[in-house]
């Protein structure tokens, strides 16, 4: 199937072009972006223009950030195609509802994705939980806003989401992971003075579990989820790559698609085929709840 990829940037690059390089399904057949490029692909800066002139692309991959995807997402779809949405999905839950609502009255696939679903050890983990019974837990999700978002002024901009944008990663985890619905109870939100977004946050959930989320941490990167049931504590780590049960690491029975991104277009070409869409908002549904419910804090101003 003929796809096109908008927004040519740092995920576009490092992720969505290898992986649909090496995919059986897909050939990029186009890209859309301002300035980003991808060798010897067929290239535009306008998306109208492109949906216009390539009536045989039948489906778009957006990466771009999430303040201007939903324009170009409706865009898409109001050109009677099918389309898939980086994380997050959108910048408030309105535009996801709106999305969503679009595509089923136009009979289009949606999928909004969430790359950390897709890493080795998330579905071993919901199967270890499903029978269990959740006593507590705590995320710890600590990384380098500079080393992953290099002078990306967006993810302080207001709808740039700040410390969340990686913090949904967890979130998206968990409540994938998790054998009952979970929920928002409290939540400390620190402002840099110069920033619209927050950079660190600390969370309540039910179930007695806490997330600790920072985008201060040099050195080691930690992205962690731990869950303490009444049959053992279960503890992801590496964003999901790894699992131990009681200290003891879990293996992999089946290794057959190896990759988030890999998995995620394999998904894709699922939907579109069944003719189904996927749109979980349960992670935005944490994260607008936080922005809702948090206490703020304003600290040191942030430079890159
Ligand atoms: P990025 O490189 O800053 O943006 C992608 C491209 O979008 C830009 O290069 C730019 O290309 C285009 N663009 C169009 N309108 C824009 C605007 N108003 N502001 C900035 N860029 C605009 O971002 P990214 O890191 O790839 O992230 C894109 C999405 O992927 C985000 O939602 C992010 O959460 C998600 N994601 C990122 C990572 C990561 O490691 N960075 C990992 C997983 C998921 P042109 O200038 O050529 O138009």
């Amino acid at each position: 199937m003929k796809l096109a990829l908008v927004g040519i940037g740092k995920i576009a690059l490092d992720q969505h072009v290898p992986a649909l390089a090496a995919s059986p399904d897909w050939e990029l057949a186009a890209t859309v972006s301002r300035n980003g490029r991808v060798d010897g692909v067929e290239h535009w800066t306008d998306l109208a223009a492109m949906l216009d002139a390539r009536p045989d692309i039948r489906v778009v991959s957006l990466c771009l950030p999430p303040v201007p995807r939903f324009d170009a997402a409706m865009q898409v779809l109001e050109a009677g195609r099918f389309v898939m949405l980086e994380k997050p999905p959108g910048t408030t839950l309105g535009e996801c509802h709106d999305l969503q609502d679009t595509a089923e009255r136009l009979g289009l696939s949606i999928f909004a994705t969430w790359h950390s679903r897709e890493a080795a050890m998330v579905a071993p983990a919901k199967a270890w939980l499903a029978d269990k019974i959740i006593k507590r837990g705590h995320i710890t999700w600590r990384e380098d806003v500079r080393k992953w978002h290099p002078g990306q002024d967006w993810v302080f901009e207001p709808g740039g989401m700040g410390v969340f944008d990686p913090g949904i990663n967890a979130l998206s985890i968990l409540t994938e992971i998790l054998p009952m619905a979970v929920r928002l109870t409290g939540a400390e939100l620190e402002y840099p003075a110069n920033r619209q977004t927050p950079i660190a946050a600390r969370l309540q959930f039910s179930q007695a579990i806490s997330a600790d989320f920072d985008w201060r941490q040099e050195g080691p990167q930690t992205w962690s989820i731990e869950i303490e049931t009444d049959q053992g504590t279960l503890a992801l780590h590496d964003g999901g790559a790894r699992l131990e049960i009681d200290g003891t690491a879990a293996t992999l029975a089946d290794t057959a698609l190896a990759g988030e991104y890999p998995r995620l277009y394999r998904r894709m070409a699922d939907l579109v085929r069944a003719g189904r869409s996927d749109m979980d908002l349960r992670p935005m549904t944490l994260v607008a709840d936080a922005f809702l419910l948090g206490a703020r804090q304003i600290t040191h101003p942030f430079h890159f």
